[in-house]
């Protein structure tokens, strides 16, 4: 019964034991798994938050580069419109790549680019000047009569009426076949010095004689160096003004310039360039052409003063489409036609920033009509912006590709969290399993320390209790003689001797429970080691039921060992020899010297015992018979205090038995000079 509550308050202990230590480390992982399911799911909308952030920082910073570029535009054209003549500042604006045509106006609104001939320039038509020769020259075709018709009206004449003569002339006299003639006279108006201070038109009725001097040379190779001069002159007509700030009328300009174009491209003027100036012409040509155009629909300020300035504005010229930036200036303002390719390129700009793998970006205009980028996005935007302040009412959305971008982001992340979470969770099984064994080491001490005090108490009294009696019965006087007297006193000295050998075993095991054993080493006679156990037990074995026999070679080794502790080692082996063996005792000692060690082996004709018990004898507290009726009085740690005594030595002890053919026990210490 009693057993049966130890046993129960033992297991009751333990399971309290283990629930605590499951659920320190039950708990932590279950909160842990929660946490990190609940990282897990917060980490995507994280991730979405961060990369939310990341791309509106990029679109924000996009839209203030595309802001910075198009003012830095604007404030060339406000470079250029310092007192300039408005040809110069449409060749340096359509040179500046981007602009495609060029409406100015002045301060009262007027235009003052590009001017036409019909807005004002006084011509007056050679049949007005001429009548005479006209009708002679086109209806009559008199060709001579014309020629002096023509000389007669060019005396005392003004300027444009003496050019305008010299171009009838010489046609006439290219019509009569007289090309060299016709040459020389045209030539008197092309190269007319009065070109730098001549009006528009002048410069309309020169620019007309050299087209036509260059149409009478075309084909003679004669004639080729003149062919250049006058075909150079009449460049640098265009597109430029004179000394007297004055230039062609625009739809004069362009027509000469196609002309020159045309001429140009005959007479490989242009192949000989480096095609730049080519490709510089086409484009003035096609800037010019398209402001003319767009001049129809804008003659004056007033037909843009409502605009919003530098803000760009779709224009339809003809049709193709077209944007114009109104742009405003302490005296004039002006309407910048820009291409479509500049717009372009802006929104290219975009793509390109926000060309990755999880977004795609798509423009909308004004009017929200789809412009470029992805063209059927799947759900919302998650950030858009304005395109740029240039660009009013134009917008930038950005999509995420695909549904599972987060996936792939947040995976990145959940896989750090999750590694982290098993290693924790890892850490705290370790630690758990760490305290388990801690835990179970203690109760294992505790039922050491219990079954030591048990078995301490059960041993104890016994010696105790028969010397009790003995010592009582003298005191009382109930014995015979003195021989008796003599008897009982070997008989208490004999159970005091057993009492200080039990006391001393477990001073010895307490020691060593506690690591506090210490022994001296030092060079010893392994014959003394014999001879002390011997002298120790002799009293003991000294009966007729016991033959003992110590047998110790001469010349043996010395070995390194603490006397008295080996001397403990074999007076346990010789005690439990003694112990265990039946009437007609037969017990050896033998020391002898095999394999650079020195043996002491204990034999006994005794009761032996099984293989499965010789591997457990040197275990503390085990005893082969645990009956209490045993016959042997003892505690179970005889043998394991001589293990660890044989173990600190760096010794061997083993043991060899079969039961009822009594066991030996063979000591191996190294000798001396081989300790290591
Ligand atoms: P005890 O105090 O019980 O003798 P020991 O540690 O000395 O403790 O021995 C452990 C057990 O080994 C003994 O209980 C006994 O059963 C067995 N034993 C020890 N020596 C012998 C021996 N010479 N012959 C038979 N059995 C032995």
């Amino acid at each position: 019964m009693k057993t049966k509550g130890k046993i129960g308050t033992g297991y009751n202990q333990l399971r309290w034991v283990v629930l605590l230590l499951a659920i320190a480390v039950v708990l932590p992982t279950g909160c842990l798994l929660w946490f990190m399911a609940q990282v897990v799911n917060n980490e995507r909308l994280a991730v979405r938050q961060k990369l939310i952030s990341v791309y509106q920082e990029q679109l924000a910073k996009s839209v203030q580069q595309t802001n910075e570029r198009w003012s830095r535009k604007c404030k060339l054209l406000e470079l250029q419109e310092s007192g300039r003549h408005p040809y110069q500042r449409l060749v340096s604006t359509v040179g500046d790549n981007g602009c495609e045509g060029l409406i100015i106006y002045d301060a009262t609104g007027n235009r003052t680019y590009p001017l036409l001939s019909a807005d004002g320039t006084s011509s007056i038509e050679a049949s007005e000047r001429f009548p005479k020769a006209w009708v002679l020259e086109f209806l009559d075709r008199r060709f001579p009569e014309a020629i002096a018709a023509y000389e007669q009206g060019m005396e005392y004449a003004d300027d444009s009426t003496r050019l305008a003569g010299l171009i009838g002339k010489s046609r006439c006299q290219a019509k009569l076949g007289r090309t060299d003639e016709a040459i020389e006279t045209c030539r008197q108006a092309a190269f007319s010095p009065l070109e730098e201070e001549a009006d528009a038109a002048l410069l309309v009725l020169i620019a007309n004689a050299r087209l036509l001097m260059l149409k009478f040379m075309e084909g003679d190779t004669e004639y080729n160096e003149l062919v250049q001069q006058t075909l150079s002159k009449l460049i640098s007509m265009v597109y430029s003004a004179n000394e007297a700030r004055l230039a062609l009328p625009a739809d004069q300009n362009l027509f000469v310039a196609q002309k020159i174009v045309e001429i140009g491209r005959r007479t490989s003027l242009f192949d000989t360039d480096t095609g730049q100036a080519y490709k510089r012409m086409q484009k003035l040509i096609a800037a010019e052409e398209r402001s003319i155009r767009l001049a129809e629909q804008f003659p004056t300020a007033a037909a843009v003063e409502g605009w919003p300035t530098d803000k760009l504005q779709r224009l339809l010229s003809g049709q193709e489409l077209i944007h114009g930036l109104y742009h405003k200036s302490d005296g004039e303002s002006l309407l910048a036609l820009v291409s479509g390719e500049d717009v372009a390129s802006t929104l290219a700009a975009y793509h390109e920033d926000f060309r990755d793998s999880y977004v795609a970006c798509r423009i909308l205009d004004d009017a929200g009509s789809f412009i470029s980028g992805l063209a059927e996005p799947e759900g919302e935007p998650f950030a858009d912006a304005s395109v740029g302040e240039y660009f009013p009412g134009w917008s930038i959305e950005l999509y995420f590709k695909g549904g599972d971008v987060f996936e792939q982001a947040a995976r990145e992340q959940i896989a750090v969290y999750t590694w982290t979470g098993m290693l924790v969770i890892l850490l705290i099984l370790i630690a758990g399993a760490i305290a388990g064994r801690a835990v179970s080491r203690q109760m294992k001490l505790n039922r050491l320390k219990n079954d030591f005090i048990a078995t301490v108490s059960h041993e104890l009294k016994t010696p105790l209790a028969s010397m009790r009696v003995l010592v009582d019965t003298v005191l009382e006087g109930n014995y015979r003689d003195q021989q008796q007297v003599t008897e009982y006193l070997q008989l208490v000295s004999s159970e005091n001797e057993r009492l200080t050998r039990l006391i001393e075993n477990f001073l010895t095991f307490s020691r060593m429970e506690r690591n506090k054993q210490a022994f001296q080493m030092t060079r010893t006679d392994p014959a003394a080691i014999a001879r002390g156990a011997a002298e120790a037990v002799k009293t003991k074995f000294a009966n007729r039921h016991c033959y003992f026999r110590v047998e110790a070679g001469e010349d043996l080794p010395d070995v390194t060992a603490d006397r008295d502790a080996m001397v403990t080692v074999l007076v346990n082996l010789l005690d439990n020899a003694y112990k265990y063996s039946c009437d007609d005792k037969r017990i050896e000692l033998r020391v002898f010297a095999e394999n650079k060690s020195v043996c002491f082996c204990v034999a006994d004709n005794g009761i032996g015992m099984s293989r499965r018990a010789t591997k457990k004898v040197f275990t503390r507290f085990y005893q082969v018979d645990r009956s209490l009726a045993r016959r042997a009085e003892g505690c179970g740690l005889g043998l394991s205090i001589a293990k660890f005594i044989v173990d600190s030595h760096k010794g061997s002890i083993s043991v060899s038995s079969k039961p009822g053919e009594g066991s030996t026990f063979v000591v191996r210490l190294p000798i001396a000079n081989h300790v290591g």
